[in-house]
């Protein structure tokens, strides 16, 4: 055992909290764009700012804790960068399908 931690199923549970999507779908080049839900496991979160520094889109910003806040989740390009550099697995990004949105 390497006391490595997993990374968590994606279905939010208890004690997470999880952006909302933005019920509006534009359309770009004649498709709709692509939408993506977060989710953070606060229970692992130790508010270190480093999703919300390597966001690059300025989509999370911080609570007067340090902890993560979705402010413009509409403006979320997919790239992962706040899940891969998060050193405690506490967020995922989820892409909705067209079907989904509107519906969170
Ligand atoms: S990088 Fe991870 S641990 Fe740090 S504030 Fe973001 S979600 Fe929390
Ligand atoms: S997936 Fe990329 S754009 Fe979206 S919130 Fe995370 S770092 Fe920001």
């Amino acid at each position: 055992m390497t006391g490595k931690k997993k990374r968590p199923a994606v279905r939010p549970e208890k004690g997470t909290q999880r952006s909302k999507p933005s019920k509006s779908l534009e359309k770009q080049s004649g498709r709709a764009k692509k939408r993506y839900s977060h989710t953070v496991f606060e229970d692992w979160c130790k508010k270190c700012g480093i999703c919300s520094s390597f966001c690059p889109k300025n989509v999370i910003g911080q609570d007067e804790h340090g902890g993560p806040v979705f402010e413009r989740p509409e403006d979320c390009i997919g790239c992962r960068f706040c899940e891969l550099h998060c050193p405690d697995f506490a967020i995922t990004v989820q892409e909705l399908d067209s079907d989904t949105v509107g519906d969170v």
